[in-house]
């Protein structure tokens, strides 16, 4: 899962990150409303910690645009202690929650936890397809008695996918999602890291595989064995 925070304060935003790459989420900062915008608009984000009082557009100007552009991401606001007004106005203008600074990091990753559930993605510590289960806690991929440790990347495409399993993933989202819409060096990557999920899928001998669609993109299924 990838989140965004767009806050200008350089502690509070190196924070925030520190304690949701540990909780595995992918992570972007941006410092500016402006660009928070762009970040936002680009429909990559399965939530947004958005922080008010932001240079270039405020946050609840932000908000209001994205919303008015269609984008229904569960949108945290970030608000002071005495802006009492600011969080009418946030929850007024399409946020979903709000937590005051300061906050207690147990706290916001319980709220996100909550968000992230009510639009329908990962929830809980584990997501399961056909016979496999994936671990967020453990990181690893489990089928029966067997399992497998998944690198940080690997696991983050497997979740992707688990959560999008009804549909084929276009490879330039699961890129966007994995490794985040700056990055391009790690391009060609992807196709590494399907083939190391591969064999590990067949390592706990899962009956579900990873399928490439040439020119369009990857999707899990299970195996047909008849
Ligand atoms: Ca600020």
């Amino acid at each position: 899962m990838r989140i965004l925070i767009i806050e200008d304060e350089k502690e509070i935003a190196d924070g925030l990150e520190a304690i949701l790459s540990r909780e595995n989420y992918s992570v972007d900062v941006v410092d500016n409303g402006i660009s928070g915008l762009d970040y936002i608009l680009s429909g990559m984000y399965d939530l947004a910690v958005l922080d008010i009082m932001l240079p270039g557009m405020n946050g609840i100007d932000v908000l209001k645009k994205a919303r008015s552009e269609g984008v229904t991401v569960p949108v945290i606001l970030l608000t002071a202690k005495s802006q009492l007004s600011d969080k009418i106005e946030g929850l007024d203008s399409g946020a979903d929650d709000y937590i005051t600074k300061p906050f207690d990091a147990e706290e916001l990753l319980a709220r996100i936890r909550a968000r992230t559930r009510a639009s329908g993605s990962a929830s809980s510590d584990e997501l399961s397809f056909g016979d496999i289960i994936l671990s967020k806690h453990r990181q690893e991929l489990r089928c029966g008695e067997r399992s497998v440790k998944l690198g940080h990347k690997e696991f983050q495409l497997m979740e992707c996918l688990m959560i999008n399993s009804s549909r084929i993933m276009p490879k330039d989202t699961l890129i966007t999602k994995v490794w985040g819409p700056l990055d391009d060096t790690e391009y060609n990557n992807i196709e590494v890291y399907v083939s190391f999920l591969r064999k590990k899928l067949r390592f706990i001998k899962a009956s579900v595989q990873i399928v490439t669609t040439k020119n369009v993109g990857y999707s899990i299924e299970v195996k047909d064995n008849g």
